[in-house]
């Protein structure tokens, strides 16, 4: 007998099969039970009529617990009245390892409750459905990067110097000497690029965010992208694209985990139709400034050179209702690599993309300094060192050239696609402020 997935039914209809799976809850009365499964690919319903079944068979389905394992053997049937379209008429049980008091039971729980099961809570239908869209999002990150000619180019984890913003860095043991954890692949990138030419990387990045926040982790994972003989206007093009692509790969391959989540799938095919808006960081002050006093609005009054905080990047998104660029910030609040804006020091060549509904940053990106006198002068500017950066000056005295990146924070995109409330459920083991375990 074939033993199969439950993803697969519909090359099985009719066929008696097995199917290994978990009882995730059992509903039974004296001539049927009802058996909700999940075999890791997806919930179903297995039924047992006891007239069907030998006594025993229907013993053990009245007496299983909620996560016991079990091996199923019957018949895959089309089940129109279900959202996931097909049953299992069963025939057979084994059961392969018991499980007793689960603590994850229907009921409400808190979160840190479920955060201390997070191990047992990924079993959740809610939890797979996010996984489900994690994974789809990362497939079609793949593929873009792929069909767009760019090579994966993997950046060092551990790093001898602190590379951008030294308050949030990890600091680790080296035989000796301090390492620090890697928070962005990107400068590392930048050199992959003068080899290779369109590259990208997908890694983890450590941050040691010390507030608590509904968008920050400690521990996240970056698709960072970098390209040389492009401007930043072209970037902001393959970005928009990407990010479409992404959210479009999660419609073709995980619409069932949104269906699962009741994702509004007509927004998300909206954002792929329409163009992401485009506006620099001081229109964007002057409307919040114009808008402030409106009724509905509750940010605070900000001056042109104060930084966002989240209410001004929710109130802009929502005002636009797509994903909006915000283009060229004022230098002091980015990077020390970003390139001015030609004829305007005090603004940079770089853009964030905040996603609309409130999910707030999900991008941010450049165009590089590419002229070794200027980019050494900012490196002390901004109270480094530059013997730190030896190497990456390096970039700039043999074959400088235009080049632009981006990266995006994997654990975002999902919130955002998946409309989940807090990142925690986006990654599998959260790392955040006051949580390391499990
Ligand atoms: P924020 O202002 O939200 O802290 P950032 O400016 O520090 O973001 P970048 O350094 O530009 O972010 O990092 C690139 C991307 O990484 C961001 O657009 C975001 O998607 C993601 N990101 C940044 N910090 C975190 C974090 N602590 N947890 C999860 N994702 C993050
Ligand atoms: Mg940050």
């Amino acid at each position: 007998m074939e033993k199969i997935r439950i993803i697969d039914s519909k090359k099985h209809v009719g066929e008696t099969v097995q199917i290994g799976a978990w009882i995730a809850n059992k509903r039974s009365s004296g001539k049927i039970a009802f058996l909700q499964l999940r075999d890791g690919t997806a919930f179903f319903q297995g039924i047992v009529v006891k007239a069907e079944v030998s006594e025993e068979v229907f013993e053990t389905a009245k007496s299983l617990n909620q996560e016991t394992a079990v091996m199923i053997t019957g018949e895959i049937r089309e089940d129109s009245r279900s959202k996931f379209g097909f049953e299992i008429g069963v025939t057979d049980i084994e059961i392969v390892g018991e499980s007793k008091d689960f603590p994850i039971t229907p009921k409400e729980h808190g979160t840190e409750f479920l955060m201390d099961n997070r191990h047992l809570w990924l079993r959740s239908s809610k939890q797979h459905a996010v996984m489900q869209i994690r994974n789809a999002i990362i497939y079609a990150s793949y593929d873009f990067f792929a069909e767009n000619g760019f090579i994966k180019f993997d950046s060092p984890i551990l790093s001898g110097n602190a590379a951008e913003n030294t308050t949030e860095l990890f600091e680790t043991d080296y035989f000796g000497q301090p390492a620090f954890l890697s928070q962005s692949g990107q400068l590392y990138l930048e050199a992959g690029a003068m080899a290779l030419g369109r590259v990208f990387d997908f890694g983890p990045v450590f941050r040691a965010e010390k507030s608590k926040t509904r968008r920050h982790l400690t521990e996240f994972w970056m698709m960072d992208a970098e390209y040389p003989f492009v401007t930043h206007d072209e970037s902001l093009d393959l970005q928009e694209a990407y990010i479409k692509a992404l959210i479009q790969g999660v419609l073709d391959n995980a619409a069932f985990a949104l269906d699962a989540l009741e994702r509004d799938t007509d927004l998300l095919q909206k954002y792929i139709d329409t163009p992401f808006k485009r506006v620099s960081y001081d229109d964007a002050i002057t409307l919040l400034q114009e808008h402030e006093a409106d009724e509905d609005t509750d940010y605070e009054h900000l001056e042109h050179g104060d930084d966002f905080g989240s209410p001004h990047e929710t109130w802009i998104s929502n005002f636009y209702g797509v994903p909006t660029f915000i283009i060229n910030y004022p230098a002091s609040f980015k990077a020390f690599y970003m390139k001015p804006v030609p004829g305007n020091p005090e603004r940079v060549l770089c853009a964030d993309l905040l996603a609309p509904e409130g999910y707030g940053e999900i991008v941010g990106g450049s165009e590089r300094e590419t002229d070794y006198d200027v980019l050494r002068q900012k490196i002390i500017d901004f109270g480094l060192d530059p013997k730190d950066y030896e190497w990456y000056l390096d970039l700039r005295k043999f074959g400088s050239v235009p080049h632009a990146g981006f990266g995006l924070g994997l654990e975002r995109m999902v919130t955002f696609v998946a409309g989940t409330e807090h990142i925690r459920e986006a990654i599998p083991f959260p790392r955040l402020l006051n949580r390391i375990e499990p």
